[in-house]
């Protein structure tokens, strides 16, 4: 007899717990902040906040929320429409516009998330003919976009720019029409930036185009937040960028490509998770158009952010911890052993303390570690309280 289908599913579940990979989401009770109410189930207490990617701290920005709310009371809910039948308002072309010219490009084009930019964004513009060379820690929508993506695809191992030069010529040699090389502008689990003054060049070198996925930049990192291409000086070779207003920008959701003006007219033509898929939601839109305005002329939260996480990572190294050194808010701890990290990550929560414990399948075995992230919205105190809290749960459990 066919086995049950539930009872497979049931399986599934039971491994995933047994290999003490099951993810719980915590109930949060306040806005996103600094510092968060979490319980929901009767014991409700404020916590340090160590794990958000609101590192301009603007999803709790008064300004911002204002912002949304004249959005929805001047248009509305929702479109219930398509951005092509009777989906656009002057609102989404003003936020697309604004993005474009934060970003120096011609134009950009809105997803529901960038997740679906990322799906969306190789599709339209590579076919069989071309070549998608790709970072192998590049995130999931980008792994999933280039699989949708009919181009010959091509690996390289994590920042290695003589693999990637190797994947450039093996393009050449198979004949590859045209070339994109794709990365993520910081890769999130280590906190580390691209190298992509190699990447651009090697780009000119073998004639590929420049993809920056710059989710984990946009806002706070290079001048005025303009990310890391102009945080490395190649914000004129970068021929397309890929972001989220999920992140920094605000924080509630959102995605965008943007690029030179026939790059971004064709996805609008094209690009399926744009065409078949609701428009924008109002307040969104003018709630991120307010951020962005408020992250271009941020330097003294790009300031804060940046003290804190010197602070931070000097705070944490004098204590004896194994950090992965960066230029980035992202701050991971190294402990190593799955279940060492957990450990830690409970008891910082006893403290006060909330952060999130990565361990395989997410990084490496052996790799396992909690990440931190710095964020606007802290003040000098957290951070203290945070250093005070890491100290004393780490000789707690002999990691120091
Ligand atoms: C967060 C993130 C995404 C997904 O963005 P959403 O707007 O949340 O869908 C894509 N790429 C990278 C590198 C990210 O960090």
């Amino acid at each position: 007899m066919a086995p049950k289908f539930e009872d497979r599913i049931q399986g599934l579940l039971a491994q995933i717990e047994a290999d003490g990979l099951y993810k719980r989401e915590r109930l949060i009770t306040s806005q996103q902040g600094g510092k968060i109410r979490v319980g929901g189930t009767g014991v409700e207490r404020e916590v340090v906040n160590l794990c958000a990617n609101n590192y301009l701290g603007l999803a709790g920005h008064p300004e911002v929320i204002a912002a949304a709310k004249r959005g929805l009371d001047e248009f509305g809910f929702g479109m219930a429409s398509v951005r092509f039948i009777c989906g656009t308002q002057t609102l989404h072309r003003q936020l697309e516009r604004g993005i474009a010219r934060y970003l120096n490009k011609d134009d950009a084009i809105l997803f529901a998330a960038c997740f679906d930019a990322n799906g969306g964004v190789f599709e339209p513009l590579f076919e069989a003919e071309d070549a998608i060379i790709s970072d192998s820690l590049n995130h999931a929508s980008i792994i999933d976009g280039v699989r949708l993506c009919k181009a010959k695809r091509y690996r390289f191992a994590n920042g290695d720019m003589n693999e990637l030069e190797d994947r450039l010529k093996e393009a050449n040699r198979d004949g590859a029409r045209f070339k994109l090389i794709a990365t993520d502008g910081v890769f999130s689990m280590d906190g580390y930036v691209a190298n992509l003054q190699t990447i651009c060049d090697l780009g000119e070198r073998y004639g590929a185009l420049v993809m920056v996925d710059d989710c984990h930049a946009t806002g706070h990192l290079g001048e005025a937040g303009r990310g890391t291409p102009a945080l490395t000086g190649v914000d004129q070779r970068v021929d397309i960028v890929t972001g989220t207003l999920g992140k920094s920008l605000g924080g509630a959701m959102g995605g965008f490509v943007a690029a030179s003006q026939p790059i971004v007219d064709l996805l609008r033509q094209r690009s399926r998770p744009y065409l078949f898929s609701n428009s924008f939601a109002p307040a969104v839109a003018a709630g991120s158009i307010k951020a962005i305005e408020i992250a271009e002329k941020a330097d003294d939260r790009r300031q804060n952010l940046a003290s804190h996480a010197q602070r931070f990572r000097a705070g944490l190294q004098t204590a004896g911890f194994e950090l992965l050194l960066g230029e980035t808010p992202i701050i991971p701890v190294m402990l190593h052993e799955a279940r060492l990290a957990q450990a830690m990550a409970a008891a910082l929560d006893e403290r006060g303390v909330y952060v999130a414990g990565f361990f395989y399948p997410v990084v490496p075995k052996g790799k396992a570690r909690i990440r931190t992230q710095m964020s606007a919205a802290l003040t000098d105190e957290d951070v203290g309280f945070a250093i005070d809290a890491f100290i004393d749960a780490g000789k707690a459990l002999g990691v120091i």
